[in-house]
């Protein structure tokens, strides 16, 4: 078979999964809970389907659900959403993504990615046909350079992806970051995707600073988050994109015919969750607590733990540990020492090797105990 995309091979979170259930390593490399959800939770959604929500629901999401969102939005960060025309439930942030790049790349257009980024924004930025403009975070600090961003503005430009707080990094844009790319976009029509899969996993008392509270930034953004990672259940695959209507009208010509719609109880259950104990209020006390946990471990090693504002990722340098390459690390981490990682080469296009993996600290005390247990010989 002539294939389309020569070059694109499996994702690196499917590989190192694989491994580690292979091997029986410690799997703290995709991101996901070992957890459970909330039990609440499974029985609204089983409430749900008891009560027959059982069929399509809207192509837009179900109105409860839009109404929560909206409404969450609306407390956390000062702008209203229409439900009814700026909300759209999706198929998980995954394909939020996708969708909202095929609606605005075409060929010809350049979209700017800032690297080390989330493995799906170049590949899907590539399937619209459009042109991949990588632009470097910081080195070391992964803070965005706004120089380096205004170099990579050209007329071509139409949109850009951003993602605070990042993955892999755990960095988390600070209002005046936000302010700066306002204020760099401001004489341009580039769209912005901002994912914000993580907004509600920010430590040390900082604020997720969404691109919705800034005026010049919402009114240009799509905003994706996702309640597998606000909800403990990344396997239900539902999320949101959150737009002004013409842009939100756009995102749905594409949402129509790339998935149509988002099974209806896991919906239904999501919306009363939602409304009564705002449940996400929990979660940056409860990461970061483990967090704390982990590092305290991982600072008995000799790898040299980097900073993590937020998102359930820790990075460590692995310089002083090991000369393998990150990603031949990441491979004999997981074979000889039971321990799976991400390298962070999997966030870059070819060539990089920055000494750096990444670990997820979403899981149980037990299992980042037995992590450490192992990494203890490091
Ligand atoms: N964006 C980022 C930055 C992520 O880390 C993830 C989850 N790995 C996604 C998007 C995809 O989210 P979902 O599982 O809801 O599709
Ligand atoms: N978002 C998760 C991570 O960064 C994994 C998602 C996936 O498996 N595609 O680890």
């Amino acid at each position: 078979i002539i294939s389309k995309f020569p070059a694109m091979g499996t994702n690196i979170f499917t590989v190192m999964s694989s491994l580690a259930a292979e091997t029986g390593a410690v799997n703290l490399g995709q991101g996901f809970p070992d957890f459970d959800c909330d039990p609440k939770l499974v029985d609204a959604v089983t409430e749900a389907m008891r009560k027959g929500f059982n069929q399509y629901p809207p192509m837009t999401g179900v109105a409860p659900l839009r109404e929560a969102i909206s409404a969450k939005v609306e407390a956390l960060y000062g702008r209203r959403y229409d439900p009814a025309a700026e909300v759209t439930v999706t198929a998980g942030a995954t394909q939020a993504i996708i969708t909202a790049v095929l609606a605005l790349v075409k060929p010809g257009d350049e979209a700017i990615v800032l690297e080390p980024c989330y493995d799906s924004y170049v590949p899907n930025i590539e399937l619209a046909g459009g042109t991949v403009v990588r632009v470097p975070l910081t080195p070391g600090s992964f803070r965005p350079d706004f120089a380096r961003i205004a170099a990579a503005l050209t007329p071509r430009t139409r949109a850009i992806i951003i993602n605070s707080p990042h993955n892999p990094s755990g960095t988390v844009w600070t209002r005046d970051e936000m302010l700066q790319l306002q204020d760099l976009l401001a004489p341009t029509d580039v769209f912005v995707v901002s994912d914000e899969v993580y907004e509600h996993m920010v430590f040390d008392g900082q604020r997720h600073q969404s691109a919705a509270s800034f005026p010049g930034l919402a009114a240009r953004a799509l905003i994706v988050s996702s309640f597998g990672k606000t909800c403990h259940v990344t396997g239900w695959k539902v999320g949101y994109v959150a737009a002004p209507a013409a842009l939100t009208a756009e995102f749905r010509k594409v949402h129509q015919f790339n998935v149509f719609t988002v099974n209806t109880p896991m919906q239904y259950g999501l919306a009363s969750y939602m409304a009564s104990p705002r449940p996400y209020l929990e979660l940056p006390a409860f990461y970061q607590r483990k967090r704390d946990l982990f590092r305290a471990g991982l600072a008995q090693t000799r790898f040299k733990l980097l900073p993590s504002e937020g998102t359930y990722f820790q990075c460590v340098d692995i310089s002083q540990v090991s000369d393998l390459q990150e990603a031949e690390f990441c491979q004999w981490l997981t074979r000889e020492i039971g321990v799976a990682a991400i390298p962070l080469s999997a966030f870059y296009g070819s060539g990089f090797d920055q000494r750096v993996v990444r670990f997820c600290f979403a899981k149980k005390d037990e299992t980042l105990r037995s992590a450490l247990d192992r990494l203890a010989k490091l």
